[in-house]
């Protein structure tokens, strides 16, 4: 089976595209968080966004995307690296809401059209890079390529979609991103505006079977594309419970006293994959002589 992440270039080299099929990840996603249709969507394409935007850097380099608009949903943040693992949150998992005019999730409807998308690339370098625009659509695909073009002066073209059942389960899911290098010729890039205007949904191309490398070939035409890297997807936290204690053990000593005295026992929950970590009276009075130490 062909991996879930494909990176290509095409036209000699003056187009760059990636394709995923993020199915399991947004199925994964969508359990851990019991997410309902609108924020499933929501999250479910920020989360193939996450992977397309990872396709760009080092497998141990990190981004972060954050999408916080005036919708009902609340914040979307959205965590990947380089080797195909992201995680992610949406405020409001529990956001459903009527198909809109064209009969597809109100994504817009949830997100909100007033607010700013963040990405920060950790690439190993000094300090982190971070840049930002505003909103401009709610749909997210919109929004991610008005910040490439603009804050990263890279013009784009990105689609995404996420096949919701009836049931809250997810059907399909992915997307595919376009960026244009400098140097591509006046034919190149009215053929990719073509192929933009006239390509499927991506949740119609996943509903027929085709593989992010089909989906790359139906974009750009077999003959045109090179594949330059595959890569397997997961949606995945790399949260543990003596990391959560690291946290606990931060906090002062007459709150730990505060919480052994009158709860006798403490919760966390991860905020990108909800996993909840207990800790008993006694893991508590070793956090707190730990942070007594301090
Ligand atoms: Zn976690």
């Amino acid at each position: 089976m062909s991996k879930e992440l494909i990176k290509a270039i095409a036209f000699d080299n003056t187009i760059r595209i990636a394709a995923v099929d993020a199915t399991e990840v947004v199925r994964e996603a969508q359990r851990a968080h019991d997410t309902w249709q609108a924020s499933t969507a929501a999250l479910g394409r920020t989360l193939a966004a996450g992977l397309l935007f990872g396709s760009d850097i080092k497998d141990d380099a990190r981004l972060a995307i954050k999408i916080a608009g005036d919708g009902p949903a609340g914040k979307i943040v959205v965590m990947a690296d380089g080797s195909g693992e992201v995680k992610g949150y949406v405020d409001q998992p529990h956001i459903s809401l009527p198909e809109n005019d064209q009969n597809k999730i109100d994504v817009k409807g949830a997100v909100g059209t007033n607010g700013m998308v963040t990405v920060t690339k950790d690439l190993g370098l000094k300090e982190p890079f971070s840049g930002q625009s505003p909103i401009v659509s709610g749909e997210i695909a919109e929004d991610l390529t008005y910040y490439l073009t603009v804050s990263e002066q890279t013009p784009s073209a990105m689609g995404l979609g996420v096949l919701v059942n009836p049931d809250e389960s997810v059907e399909n899911a992915g997307g595919w991103m376009i960026q244009v290098i400098p140097d591509a010729s006046e034919e190149t890039i009215e053929q990719v505006e073509t192929a933009v205007a006239n390509v499927p949904a991506i949740t119609t191309m996943l509903s027929e079977g085709k593989t992010a490398t089909e989906i790359i070939f139906e974009l750009l035409g077999e003959e045109n594309v090179k594949i330059l890297d595959e890569r397997s997807v997961a949606f995945k936290c790399d949260c543990s419970k003596a990391h959560f204690a690291r946290g606990l053990a931060t906090l002062p000593v007459e709150d730990l006293d505060t919480i052994i005295e009158e709860d006798g026992e403490a919760e966390t929950v991860c905020h990108f994959c909800n996993q909840a970590y207990h800790y008993s009276k006694e893991e508590l009075e070793a956090i707190r002589e730990e942070a007594n130490h301090k």
